[in-house]
């Protein structure tokens, strides 16, 4: 497993493809530092001894001790300790661990490819294994690319006026392919080794150019990464504090050469509609983790501001922590159900029950603003009129803001000053609002949970259970 400082110096050797504001920046430029340091947390957890039940497995490849992330689940066992590790690293880091994708995607392909030579007699799982082989022996961080800039999107990929709106294969080589088109929204690209593509949606026959899944590295000749970033606001005199990050690219093929070897599904369309259903399940059931997590960390400011506010004992509060706790661990033991209902696919990695993953996801998206609501409730204007950092230091208005702070006096007015900070970073800042729209659409919008459970649920059973008790027989 490689250490942090190899990590970065990987990135700083990669070749220049990262655009910000209009110009190529590096790809240790100081906006993405708050994202490096999370990515950082995942790998000094790895090579942390007291946490390598947890942080570490054994490759199925190699036998060699890997970091999790770039593991794939060859057991229940495995699946409960992704979740637990989820949820451990995102209370860490305050949020997003941003690994996910990559385990989620590389467990994804484990799956399909095998399923895709069984039908086919392709070979593409040997072609996937070696290069997670490589991934593994690297200890790389990988992207995943799923989400296409879609156009029109009562449309097919086909049908779009522009075939270029969802990525598609150009020209099959000798060597290999031809792949152009934009995935949009993509987190952590410019500090990720790789980035893993998979298509995002069902796929009829016409649409056969777009079943294309690989894996390239970030920084390939022919990929622009046009990206976005934001992080908590940046604290001048309290610092100690833990920040959130959220970086983000236009991913943009432009007649992209991808090897043969690289290539993982290519035209065998069916294939890619279950490719892109299986990442979806992979990655909600990573929000069995960080979801609860996310709510730990709204519950803890929730009840400490109620404390520093002296409201603590009152009914609505009480209530509204049960509300947290009831979203939090509805969430987390429908994961673990997930887990101990998983089957085994043909590959030998084990999948998680499609409905309690898609209810734990349904279930934290629809109660997220509402878990917001009631930290905005709790926490009074506060948040939103905060005077800057500086005011409180001072000496002119200093004392008079650490007077004018004071709740409950057993605590400092530094102390209240720093929850509040928090608070309008997590209520009132850019990063807020991206964590609030992040958290209802990553890994899927509202209605693909529910267009999940449905497909995998029994409907009919639950009819027949009505007539048996009508005594309706036909
Ligand atoms: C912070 C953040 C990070 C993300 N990170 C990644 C990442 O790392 N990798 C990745 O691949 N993706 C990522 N995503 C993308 C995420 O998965 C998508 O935002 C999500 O799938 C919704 O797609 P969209 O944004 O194109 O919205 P849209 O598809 O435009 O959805 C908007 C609305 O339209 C509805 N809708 C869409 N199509 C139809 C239709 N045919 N019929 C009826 N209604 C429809 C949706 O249900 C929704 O209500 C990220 C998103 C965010 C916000």
């Amino acid at each position: 497993m490689r250490t942090v400082q190899q990590y970065i110096d990987k990135l700083r050797s990669m070749r220049p493809n990262v655009y910000m504001g209009g110009r190529l920046v590096p790809r240790d430029d100081p906006r993405f530092m708050g994202g490096i340091r999370t990515i950082a947390t995942t790998i000094e957890c790895g090579l942390d001894p007291q946490y390598s039940d947890l942080m570490t497995a054994r490759s199925h490849l190699t036998g060699k001790t890997i970091n999790r992330y770039t593991h794939v689940h060859q057991s229940v066992e495995d699946l409960l300790k992704k979740q637990e590790m989820t949820r451990f690293l995102c209370r860490k880091v305050g949020g997003c661990i941003d690994r996910c994708m990559g385990i989620d995607a590389t467990n994804a392909l484990s799956v399909v490819t095998k399923d895709c030579d069984n039908a086919h007699g392709t070979d593409y799982h040997q072609r996937f294994l070696k290069w997670l082989e490589y991934f593994q022996e690297n200890d790389l961080v990988a992207a995943c690319a799923q989400t296409d800039v879609k156009g029109d999107r009562s449309k097919r990929p086909h049908e779009q006026a522009d075939p270029d709106l969802y990525v598609h294969v150009v020209e099959k080589r000798d060597d290999g392919i031809i792949v152009r088109g934009a995935k949009n929204h993509i987190s952590i690209v410019p500090y990720a080794d790789e980035i893993i593509v998979v298509p995002t949606r069902a796929l009829t026959q016409k649409d056969a150019d777009y079943a294309v899944a690989f894996a390239i590295p970030a920084d390939a000749e022919g990929v622009k990464l046009v990206t976005r970033a934001t992080g908590t606001r940046e604290r001048k005199i309290l610092t100690g504090s833990v920040g959130q990050y959220q970086v983000d690219c236009y991913v943009i093929f432009e007649d992209t050469f991808v090897p043969w070897e690289r290539v993982f599904l290519c035209g065998e369309h069916m294939f890619g509609g279950m490719l892109a259903l299986m990442f979806a399940l992979y990655h909600r059931h990573s929000y069995t983790g960080c979801k609860p997590a996310v709510s730990d960390c709204l519950m803890g400011q929730a009840a400490l501001v109620a404390e520093y506010n002296g409201i603590e004992k009152a009914h609505h509060v009480r209530e509204k922590l049960a509300d947290y706790v009831a979203v939090a661990e509805l969430v987390y033991g429908a994961g673990i159900a997930s887990a101990v209902k998983a089957r085994r696919a043909a590959s030998g990695t084990y999948v998680p029950d499609p409905v309690y993953v898609n209810v734990a996801r349904y279930h934290a998206g629809v109660n997220l603003y509402h878990e917001f609501e009631m930290l905005a409730d709790l926490s009074g204007g506060l948040p939103a009129t905060l005077p800057p950092e500086e005011d409180f230091f001072s000496p002119e208005t200093g004392p008079l803001l650490h007077k004018y702070i004071m709740r409950n006096p057993k605590i400092s007015a530094e102390n209240q000053h720093r929850l509040f900070r928090l608070l309008s970073d997590t209520l009132c800042s850019a990063m807020g609002g991206v964590a609030q729209v992040g958290g209802m659409h990553g890994g899927g919008s509202p209605v693909m949970e529910k267009i999940g459970i449905m497909a995998a649920y029994d409907i009919e059973a639950r009819k027949r259970l009505a007539k048996q008790l009508a005594g309706i027989r036909d």
